[in-house]
């Protein structure tokens, strides 16, 4: 028998209809022993999600506002869960429990990870899988820092003892027992972290997408899915904005080199995206795999001449953006020009003290900010030590009139990242996406 790790985001757990498409799921392929389960996420729109009602109580406790009417709010979902799932786990015992440790003063963290633990109570009673307490295998030290070897052994200890289990995602606990969170959409790590732990043949991460697009949706219409990518690909388009998984749910996977396989919950028969340690196998024709983007650059360019002679230049350049905490994200050069490339965010309205900072230890003879740009990646293996890749991006863009500010492409040739002004966002994206995929289907 093989055994898949599966976790299920919040809206696959929004309400029963969904923990049901669950049962089915687990029903028609019985390797799923182990499933890692979000708190439940809006069922429509205009609704909240339970962790968020849940750090809601948290601030009004904090501002000494009454906090029972969200708290309310929160156990009627649970209840009606518990109900419409037919299944009896005394959720009321576990409320006044949460709430006694609430009126303590208890922290954010606990506060937030009940909404998947609680979930995690249901779904195990109503799959008649055993529940796991997170808190019990995935563990911090005193800091908060996350223990990986700890944990690691902790899961396969735990697990052994269980041959099916749900496990509430998103918390674990400090090794004095008190609960701690990993950052938002911390589900996807604890799944991770789990098929690490058992050596599981696949990660299932289950959401309500059918995988990853080759564009974002809101700028290209019904951009193509995404059967394959490697870990190296999605690193560089969610690097760049594109998000369906945790930055931190690769690693453990990658390492043990598992592969995860984004699926659809609502359309439990596509067969989604597969990420992979090896480059995907391309279709005739294709040269990209995807293409992503975001806005909120600032490009600085610097010229002096004689520049590429002159010893300890970018070492001075990385001092000052050190000393302001600000990271460089790229820096595309020139003979006598270098461009950094930094967020604004990380600028946070300090661009004309980096500015001056940049004059006096670097003496350029000219430097030249641009706001307002946006980077562009187009990514994938099938790039690489292709002749007239290039070529075709850039025609592309030139066709769409779209202005390119700055152009990186990384030594393994599997990106060009282009900036171009904000404006000119949205544009360059389709027209990339016309060039690389849509021409070639038409073809
Ligand atoms: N429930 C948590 C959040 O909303 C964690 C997760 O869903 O992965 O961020």
């Amino acid at each position: 028998m093989g055994a898949k790790v599966a976790k299920f985001g919040g809206s696959s757990v929004a309400d029963a209809l969904q923990i049901q498409k669950i049962k089915d799921i687990i029903r028609k392929d019985g390797d799923i022993r182990y499933v890692v389960v979000s708190a439940p996420g809006k069922r429509f729109d205009e609704d909240s999600k339970v962790t968020d009602l849940l750090y809601l109580c948290k601030t009004h406790i904090e501002h000494k506002i009454p906090y029972e009417q969200i708290f309310q709010v929160i156990c009627e979902r649970f209840m009606a869960l518990e109900a419409n799932l037919g299944v009896n786990v005394e959720l009321k015992k576990e409320f006044e429990k949460i709430k006694e440790e609430l009126e303590k003063g208890a922290s954010a963290d606990y506060i937030a990870s009940r909404g998947e633990y609680l979930n995690a109570i249901l779904v195990a009673a109503y799959l008649k899988y055993d529940f796991i307490d997170a808190s019990k295998i995935i563990r911090f030290d005193e800091k908060g820092k996350f223990m990986e070897d700890l944990t690691n052994r902790a899961i396969a200890d735990e697990l052994k003892n269980h041959s099916c289990a749900v496990i509430p995602g998103f918390y674990g606990s400090r090794l004095d027992g008190t609960v701690r969170t990993f950052s938002r959409g911390g589900s996807d790590i604890t799944g991770a972290l789990i098929a690490r732990a058992i050596g599981a043949d696949v990660y299932e991460n289950w959401t309500d997408v059918s995988g990853f697009l080759m564009a974002d949706p809101r700028i290209v219409d019904n951009p193509k899915p995404m059967g394959t990518i490697s870990y190296k690909e999605l690193r560089e388009l969610s690097y760049m904005g594109a998000s369906v998984l945790h930055e931190d749910a690769i690693y453990p996977v990658r390492i043990a080199n598992i592969p995860i396989n984004i699926r659809n919950t609502n359309e439990p028969d596509d067969p989604g995206t597969m990420i992979t340690a090896e480059p995907a196998k391309l279709e005739e024709g294709q040269i990209i795999t995807g293409i992503a983007g975001s806005k909120g650059f600032t490009v600085i360019a610097i010229y002096k001449n004689l520049l590429s002679g002159e010893r300890g230049f970018i070492r001075r350049l990385a001092g000052i953006l050190e000393d302001h905490d600000i990271t460089l994200e790229h820096i595309p050069s020139g003979i006598d020009t270098l461009s950094v490339v930094l967020q604004n965010k990380a600028i946070d309205g300090r661009l004309d003290e980096i500015l001056d900072e940049f004059e006096r230890q670097l003496k350029p003879d000219h430097i030249e900010a641009f706001e307002d740009m946006a980077l562009i990646a187009t990514v994938g293996y099938g790039m690489a030590s292709r002749p007239g890749v290039s070529a075709k991006l850039f025609t592309a863009l030139a066709e769409a009139e779209v202005n390119i500010r700055m152009i990186d492409q990384g030594s393994s040739e599997m990106n060009i990242i282009v900036g171009v002004e904000n404006k000119d966002f949205e544009n360059a994206i389709k027209a990339i996406y016309h060039a690389f995929v849509a021409h070639n289907a038409q073809m």
